[in-house]
């Protein structure tokens, strides 16, 4: 009886694994460019012809193949890299799984010229849907070039497939960038259809980027650089500021790889938690370096997923080590980009125009219209001065009269005041807002959402050092809570209490309030005990808020003066005074914008005055 079961034959096979290692242009390039960097090429040249469709040429100077290994090189499961299957734990090329070239040659006409150091004549091979053409001598240059045409010619069905050419061409130019980005000693060029898109000299790390994402943008980075026994993260992350509204514009790379990896992705972004205004994402480009055997690469034939062998321990020091950058500079936006104001709204903040080589490509923002620092410093000085020179304690209410504060300074050993307000322009508008004049321009303050950013700033603080700081009611409300705010008042109670609440659970739903934070308004406290728990109870679905953070941000939303409320003169500088002493004064915990600011240029020419 003959058997139901056979190996199928080459070209079917190599069609399949075809399938998975090249499924465009842009994955056919990157097999490519990753074999001429494990040629050891200094120099990469990448030719595209409509979008990689009719041509994909890649010309480097590496080390060449002899011709018994230009032949075999074709031939699936060939590879120079790896032999045992401990090199498979241990790998330290971008290729090891000798397909690419196979697949490439069913799917595809492949013609390859290429010259070893120590042969004078090279070789040329051509391969056309899994079959050697040619095989023979050729003069030519050391090293290797491959022209990939017509691919897909013999699998219509992966051909209509593709999308349009200006995407496909996006994505050879996203794997080219990436490539760029993380082998700057490199020189690269790339041209598609006759028209140059990258040509880059080898260059510091540093210089890439510049060459690549440009000098200005460049500007905005915070360098990274840590490393441990077992691991190490180099690279650049973007201020804060610098924000994008799609995840285009994150490299993250594993020993020199560039990977797709969620579990640091998440590390990162956790990191820039309460920076970053909402639907926005941080830049970053990062290099993780790791001890090849700690990290299996052999998930996926695109080689672009990893598995850690600890991906805990990855977790924790990605995201300490971009807390720790992000804390050691000064993040007061730097980013004064002319415009209508009110970015947090408008789409598309911030957009590459321009191709990648392009250096006059620019990433234009609009609507941006957040203060620089010398700004923030300027009106940080000016309320200062206004207040009498001296610093109100970080943490003071807002609400405290004036006369209270004289009294507090003067126990601080702060020089006296005088009266608050004077020379200094600052206004209220609709109840709402704070304007006030700087150097630059009007600086403009939504009175929410700074105080918000405040109260949360300090609300964190007591949850850290344990320090409340209350007022005693004169006369203790009791209050009865539906069933559930009750019961969550006493899982909540040591957190309330930190933050100033001093509540006695009384049974029968019943909370007698004998005192309440320092910022809150005497006559609001049951009404605001209210609201915490039910914003609280909002967020609660949020699964990576703890209980804290969240409490921590539904007080503050909560007890943040309204808009609506008129604000006296001193109270509108404590609370700048405050705002520039947090960490983050341009964003709330939320996400939304608290400055915004109008440069006099901008005015000026509004007015038509330039
Ligand atoms: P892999 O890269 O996984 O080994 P490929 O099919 O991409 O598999 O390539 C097969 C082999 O051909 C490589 O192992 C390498 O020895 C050789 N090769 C491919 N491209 C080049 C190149 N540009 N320069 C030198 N050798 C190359
Ligand atoms: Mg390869």
């Amino acid at each position: 009886m003959s058997s139901k079961i056979h190996i199928l034959k080459s070209d079917i096979a190599n069609k399949i694994a075809a399938g998975e290692v090249v499924q465009r242009p842009a994955s056919a390039v990157k097999e490519l460019v990753e074999n001429s960097l494990d040629a050891g090429a200094a120099s990469i040249s990448v030719l595209i012809k409509d979008a990689g469709k009719i041509l994909i040429q890649v010309i480097d100077d590496g080390e060449g193949m002899s011709s018994e290994d230009a032949l075999l090189a074709f031939r699936r499961h060939a590879t120079s890299k790896i032999e045992t299957a401990e090199d498979l734990e241990n790998i330290r090329t971008l290729g090891f799984r000798g397909e690419a070239l196979a697949s490439m040659g069913a799917v595809a006409q492949v013609e390859m010229k290429t010259r070893t150091a120590r042969e004078d004549v090279g070789t040329q091979v051509r391969v056309e849907g899994d079959e050697i053409r040619e095989h023979g001598p050729v003069a030519c240059e050391r090293g290797t070039v491959l022209n990939v045409k017509n691919l897909f010619f013999n699998t219509p069905a992966r051909r209509n497939f593709l999308k349009s050419q200006q995407t496909e061409r996006k994505n050879v130019t996203d794997v080219i960038t990436r490539m760029a980005l993380a082998y700057p000693e490199v020189a690269w060029n790339y041209v598609s259809d006759d028209e140059i898109i990258l040509n880059l000299r080898p260059k510091t790390v540093e210089d890439r980027i510049k060459d690549v994402i440009g000098m200005k943008q460049f500007g905005q980075l915070l360098p990274v650089d840590e490393k441990t026994d077992f691991l190490s993260l180099r690279g650049f992350i973007g201020r804060p500021d610098f924000v994008r509204r799609n995840r285009i514009d994150q490299y993250l790379y594993l020993n020199r790889r560039y990977i797709v990896n969620r579990a640091i992705n998440h590390a990162v972004y956790q990191a820039y938690e309460h920076l970053l205004i909402k639907g926005t994402f941080p830049f970053f480009i990062l290099n993780l370096t790791v001890d090849p055997r700690t990290v299996d690469i052999n998930v996926h034939p695109s080689k672009m997923e990893v598995k850690f062998g600890n991906e805990s321990q990855v977790y924790r020091f990605v995201l300490s080590v971009i807390k720790r950058t992000l804390s050691q500079h000064d993040l007061v936006p730097m980013v004064t980009v002319e415009g209508g104001i009110g970015a947090a709204g408008s789409n598309s903040r911030l957009r590459f125009e321009g191709s990648p080589g392009q250096r006059e490509g620019v990433w234009s923002g609009e609507s941006m219209g957040i203060p620089g620092q010398s700004d923030v410093e300027e009106l940080f000085r000016a309320s200062r001065s206004a207040a009498g020179g001296n610093i109100v304690s970080r943490f003071s209410p807002i609400f405290q009269p004036p006369a209270e504060r004289i009294i507090q300074q003067e126990r601080e050993g702060a020089p006296a005041v005088e009266g608050p307000g004077e020379g200094r322009a600052i206004w209220q508008i609709h109840n709402k807002y704070i304007l006030s004049q700087v150097k630059t321009g009007l600086m403009i303050v939504d009175q929410h959402v700074a105080h918000e950013r405040i109260l949360y700033e300090k609300v964190l603080a007591s949850f850290e050092n344990n320090l409340p700081s209350s007022q005693q009611l004169l006369f203790p409300q009791t209050v009865v809570l539906p069933p559930n705010d009750y019961m969550l008042v006493q899982d909540l109670l040591p957190h309330l209490e930190t933050l100033g609440f001093v509540l006695k659970p009384f049974g029968k739903n019943t909370v007698v309030i004998d005192g309440i934070p320092a910022d809150v308004r005497v006559g609001n406290e049951r009404k605001i005990l209210e609201d915490v728990l039910d914003e609280f109870r909002n967020n609660e679905h949020q699964t990576t808020i703890d209980a804290r953070d969240n409490l921590a941000k539904s007080f503050a939303c909560k007890a943040a003066i309204k808009a609506g409320d008129k604000l006296k003169t001193h109270e509108m500088i404590s609370l700048i005074d405050q705002l520039f002493l947090t960490s983050m004064p341009y964003v709330c915990p939320h996400g939304r914008p608290v400055v915004v600011k109008i440069s006099i240029d901008e005015l000026d020419r509004r007015f038509g005055r330039t």
